[in-house]
């Protein structure tokens, strides 16, 4: 059961693009790219990013292939559903909460923890049927955590001021190739899930994910954040919007053997966080090498589940009919 109570989806808000140049950017590329590539006119095409095609591109090649060049989809998992309807909810509360904070802090500054805490709440839509994915659950302990937030803020600085930002970037890669240097040009494309004022003139990204939390996952989540930050520096958004931290929060995080529900904050200008700009450009660097080599290996990952079982990324995937890390030889079969 799906329920989004926003006006319009991701997909109806079309581009978005804050600039002409960006906009036209935006249309003349295509995850589909290949080196030489030009639209009905004859205008060189570039290769279009987002942070979940790099991401499926990391996964399995072979899987990024399925999905976006030959833009078959995956079957929709609970997973997907689950994720879908809380994002929905959280969007959602960003928007309808600035019509309450006022009162809300107000009743808190008066003592009345109790009531302010409800009136928060009272802006989170009941769905017409009860959620069937344990999306309630989710729902509470997001909604605890900006609570407990709203009482350490007294409210102040504590909204978010963006609530899936669209952004966009274009940029110059520059690809090793055996005998040759390429210099490739790309779009990048994304929604930030919220953007927070960090009090003192700067902005907190923050992504929101439904799924299990491990203390490994710091890596792979300040990649993401990175791309990002990356979307704002080089679209030039910078100036006005300074990021100076990230975050990330897991309010299911115990799911699936994690270890529990977790949020985290980080300043980006740290040297933790250091080696992210680094490791994002050579993860671009590869994607866009695999499209000028049309190489898109088959790339199975296995890992023990939360009763030690063996699970693989093959058992997830919806493209195992075509993909040649199962294709049958059909001899060996008639010998057996
Ligand atoms: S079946 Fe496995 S190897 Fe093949 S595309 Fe899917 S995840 Fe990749």
């Amino acid at each position: 059961m799906k329920f989004n109570p926003n006006e319009e989806t991701l997909m109806d808000r079309g581009p978005e693009a804050h600039t002409p140049e960006l906009l036209e950017s935006y249309h003349s590329s295509t995850y589909a790219w290949q080196p030489g590539m030009t639209d009905d006119d004859g205008n060189p095409m570039k290769l279009r990013i987002s942070k979940s095609s790099l991401n499926g591109f990391g996964w399995c090649p072979y899987q990024y292939k399925a999905n976006y060049i030959y833009n078959l989809s995956q079957e929709e998992t609970e997973d997907m559903v689950r994720g879908t309807n809380v994002h929905a909810i959280v969007e959602h509360f960003w928007d309808a909460v600035k019509d309450v904070k006022d009162e809300a802090i107000e009743l808190l500054e008066a003592g009345k923890e109790r009531q302010s805490r409800r009136l928060l709440k009272s802006v989170i839509p009941k769905p017409p049927m009860p959620y069937l994915l344990g999306e309630d659950e989710v729902i509470d302990t997001w909604f605890e955590w900006q609570w407990n937030r709203f009482k350490v803020t007294e409210g102040y600085n504590w909204a978010a001021v963006g609530n899936e930002v669209s952004a966009h970037a274009s940029i110059d890669v520059d690809v090793d190739l055996e005998l040759e240097q390429m210099i490739v040009p790309v779009h990048l494309r994304g929604f930030i899930d919220t953007i927070f004022p960090d009090g003192d003139g700067g902005f907190v990204l923050m992504e929101l994910k439904t799924g299990k939390w491990t203390p490994k996952k710091a890596k792979s989540m300040r990649e993401e954040m990175q791309f990002y930050r990356l979307m704002l520096e080089e679209g030039n958004y910078m100036r006005y919007l300074p990021v100076t931290h990230w975050a990330w929060e897991f309010p299911r995080g115990w799911a699936n053997g994690g270890t529990k529900a977790e949020w985290e904050l980080e300043d980006t200008s740290t040297r933790k966080t250091s080696y992210a700009p680094r490791t994002v450009m050579n993860n671009i660097k590869k994607l866009v090498k695999a499209h000028i080599m049309d190489s898109f290996e088959p790339a199975p990952k296995t890992w023990r589940g939360p009763d030690g079982e063996t699970l693989t990324s093959c058992q997830m995937c919806s493209f195992m009919e075509i993909c040649p890390a199962w294709a049958t030889d059909e001899h060996e079969e008639e010998e057996v």
